[in-house]
């Protein structure tokens, strides 16, 4: 027969039973270890033994101490500490055992030393709020502090403000110098943004090239302004990494202050990226911008639309409108310009809005292409229609002119509409010439032999420089509408103007004026006679129908 005390010493969780007064009645040899007792035998009685132990007199007191609250306890976990410094975690069961008056006989106990769970539980717990490679909060548990920042920026906006530090380089570093050099980079950035921070501000590392800093109490927008600057001058600071220097972290920072007017933080982090992704069009290391609802409204939507264009593989919802170009003097029909249009999701995007957003996206080549064979095709049915053998002024983006194999396209559109090069101008912008001045220029080279001509867009923003300007195979400048708008209410801007006219005039070019809105401007204008006018006071663009019955008008029908 075993006894069973055998059978209990054998067990690794501690079983015991203790008087009211603390003395030892029962106890098996895990129990002893755990209260750093000793007995000559397992299971002898110790009386007094919380004044031999300090850890039995703490597990003691608060088991009795729980039952006496709520009666017999079950997986009750709680922290001791022993006398040598160290602690442990323990998990009790534990009931009374009553004697015949109904009073306490004794308290029985099976304790389970769950220290080392509870290590890898915290263990587990700090992964999963703590960047391993940086040791900063990660974005788990930024995302919970800044909730609860936001509940109280409810009330005071003014006390907060979020950084958000997006690196460029990062995906480059890891490429040429390895991923390690790339951790070491990370950590470098870490230190320097806690350096730049106080300690009750959250710094961290929001996911793999992204930090965040919560400011509590940045002391207004001065106090902000010079942290910011702070954190890019730590950041611009040259730094060693396994003797290579590098001159400065390459990032951009996106700012919200005041931290008003947030339902939850991933609106919050996701406005600041946005915020940070504006800093970053400026082309500035390190620069960083302020979030605005306005200008991010259209950042959002600029974001949403190339998101679509990128996608888009049709033309479907684009459509061309033309606007008339005609005599000053008289107002009569010169030649058209062709305008794209696109509704989408029945919407009508401005023009200002969908070309940028084309061109960033690479859509506007099958777009330009696309206006240039409708509009071919237009001139090919006013010919048929009404004998018409008007110009056109098509636009034509920078990215399209320096496309190799464009004047071959070009070529086949207009073989397949039947219309010779002679009737289009292509308008382009300066820039074109900036961006890639070879390839451009022996493109538009080769579009002259096919007889298309130049016109220069927008003239008078760019550098307008005239010596530059003999060098390109250009008839005619379209002076911007900007001259005329201000040509009554700045005297300035007329003596500009005339100037402009009277050279381009020298320089035998052909001459367009746009923007012209009201007769007033127009009454404002020299040289009437040898200039041509684009602006809503003679026409706004007009879609096929109104552009037809106007050909119809002038050609007195004629068919
Ligand atoms: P742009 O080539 O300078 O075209 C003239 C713009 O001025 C047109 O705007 C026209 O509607 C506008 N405009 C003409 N007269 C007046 C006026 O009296 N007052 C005012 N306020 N505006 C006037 P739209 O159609 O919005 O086009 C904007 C720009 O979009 C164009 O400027 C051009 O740069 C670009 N764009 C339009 N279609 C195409 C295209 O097919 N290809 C390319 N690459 N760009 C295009
Ligand atoms: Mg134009
Ligand atoms: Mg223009």
């Amino acid at each position: 027969m075993i006894e069973y005390k055998e059978i209990f010493d054998e067990f690794s969780e501690g079983f015991a039973c203790w008087t009211p007064e603390q003395d030892l009645l029962q106890a098996n040899a895990a129990f002893l270890h755990m209260m750093d007792l000793e007995a000559e035998k397992p299971f002898s009685r110790i009386p007094g033994a919380n004044t031999l132990s300090q850890a039995f007199s703490e597990v003691s007191s608060v088991i009795m101490n729980q039952i006496e609250h709520q009666g017999a306890i079950k997986n009750f976990e709680f922290h001791i500490s022993h006398e040598a410094g160290s602690s442990r975690w323990v998990r009790a069961n534990a009931w009374r055992i009553p004697n015949a008056n109904g009073g306490t006989r004794c308290y029985a106990a099976y304790l389970a030393d769950v220290t080392t769970l509870k290590l890898k539980e915290a263990e587990l717990s700090h992964q999963a709020f703590y960047d391993v490679l940086t040791g900063l909060p990660n974005r788990t548990l930024f995302t919970n502090k800044l909730a609860a920042a936001l509940q109280s920026a409810k009330r005071y906006p003014e006390q907060y403000a979020i950084i958000k530090v997006v690196l460029e380089d990062l995906s480059n570093i890891n490429q040429h110098y390895g991923r390690d050099f790339g951790d070491m980079v990370l950590r470098h950035v870490a230190k320097s943004l806690l350096a730049c921070c106080r300690e009750t501000d959250q710094v961290a590392r929001t996911s793999s090239d992204n930090f965040a800093v919560l400011l509590r109490d940045p002391e207004g927008g001065s106090g902000l302004v010079k942290i910011i600057r702070r954190l890019q001058n730590t950041l611009e600071t040259p730094f060693v990494i396994w003797e290579q220097q590098l001159s400065s972290i390459s990032a951009h920072l996106g700012v919200i202050f005041p931290l008003n007017d947030y339902g939850n933080p991933e609106s919050a982090l996701r406005d600041a990226g946005l915020a940070a992704s504006r800093a970053k069009t400026t082309r500035n290391n390190l620069a960083c911008k302020f979030f605005s609802k306005k200008t991010m409204e259209k950042a959002r939507r600029t974001l949403s639309l190339s998101v679509v264009l990128r996608k888009k593989s049709d033309l479907k919802g684009f459509n061309v409108v033309y606007q008339p170009i005609v005599q000053a003097a008289d107002g009569g029909l010169h030649s058209f310009e062709a305008l794209a249009r696109w509704s989408h999701k029945g919407k009508s995007v401005p023009p200002d809005t969908f070309i940028p957003i084309a061109e960033d996206t690479g859509f506007i080549k099958s777009l330009g292409e696309f206006v240039l064979e409708t509009a071919c095709r237009q001139l090919h049915s006013w010919h048929d229609e009404y004998g018409a053998s008007i110009n056109m002024h098509v636009n034509v983006s920078t990215n399209q002119l320096a496309t190799y194999g464009f004047p071959d396209r070009v070529h086949d559109i207009l073989h397949r509409t039947g219309i010779d090069g002679s009737r289009l101008f292509f308008e382009m912008t300066e820039s074109a010439f900036l961006h890639d001045f070879s390839k451009t220029l022996h493109n538009a080279n080769l579009l002259r032999r096919l007889g298309i001509r130049f016109c220069l867009d927008d003239f008078g923003t760019g550098y307008s420089s005239l010596s530059y300007l003999k060098l390109l195979p250009i008839e005619c400048l379209k002076i911007d509408r900007s001259f005329v708008s201000d040509l009554e209410k700045d005297p300035a801007s007329r003596v500009i103007l005339k100037h402009i006219v009277a050279l381009g005039i020298d320089m035998g070019y052909r001459l367009v004026m746009e923007g012209v809105e009201r007769k007033s401007q127009l009454s404002l204008l020299d040289e009437l006679d040898r200039l041509l006018v684009q602006g809503f006071y003679f026409y706004k663009p007009l879609p096929t129908y109104a552009a037809d019955a106007l050909l119809e008008e002038y050609t007195g029908g004629m068919r």
